[in-house]
C-alpha cells in the first residue's frame, strides 16, 4: 500500500525504532509513548484492521499473539504486567490504517480507558 505509513516503516522508506524483526511481524516504539514502554507490534504483510483480518492468516494471527508475549518478556514487563491494545475503526479510535497492536508497560494503566 503506497499511502500507508506502516508500509512504509516496513520497507525502511520511514525510519523507526525497531524493537523486534521477523519475515512475518515488526515491532518498534511509538513515536508518541502513551507509556514508558509503547510498542507497536505489526505484521509486515498490509492488512487494514482486525475486522479485515483474513480468515485464511490464522497461522499469522497466532504467531502476532505469541510474539507480544515474547517482546513484552525481552522488554522486561512480564513481571510487572502489560496491556495489548487493538483500535478498530473510527470509534474504537484507529488512526493508522494499518493493523497494529499497542504494547503498554511501566506504568499503572487504568481501566476502563476513556
Ligand atoms: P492508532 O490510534 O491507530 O491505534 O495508533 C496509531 C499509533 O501510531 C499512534 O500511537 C501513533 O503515535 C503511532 N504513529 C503514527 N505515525 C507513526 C510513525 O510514523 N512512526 C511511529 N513509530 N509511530 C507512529
Ligand atoms: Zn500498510
Amino acid at each position: 500500500m503506497s499511502d500507508c505509513i506502516f508500509c512504509h516503516i516496513v520497507s525502511g522508506n520511514i525510519p523507526s525504532n525497531k524493537v523486534y524483526e521477523d519475515d512475518d511481524v515488526l515491532a518498534f516504539h511509538d513515536l508518541h509513548p502513551a507509556a514508558p514502554t509503547h510498542v507497536l507490534i505489526i505484521p509486515k504483510k498490509h492488512i487494514a484492521s482486525l475486522s479485515e483480518f483474513p480468515v485464511e492468516e490464522e497461522a499469522l494471527a497466532g504467531k502476532l499473539l505469541l510474539r507480544i508475549q515474547q517482546i513484552a518478556k525481552e522488554l522486561g514487563l512480564q513481571e510487572e504486567g502489560y496491556r495489548v491494545v487493538n483500535n478498530m475503526g473510527e470509534l474504537g479510535g484507529q488512526t493508522v490504517h494499518h493493523i497494529h497492536f499497542h504494547l503498554l508497560g511501566g506504568r499503572s494503566l487504568m481501566w476502563p480507558p476513556g
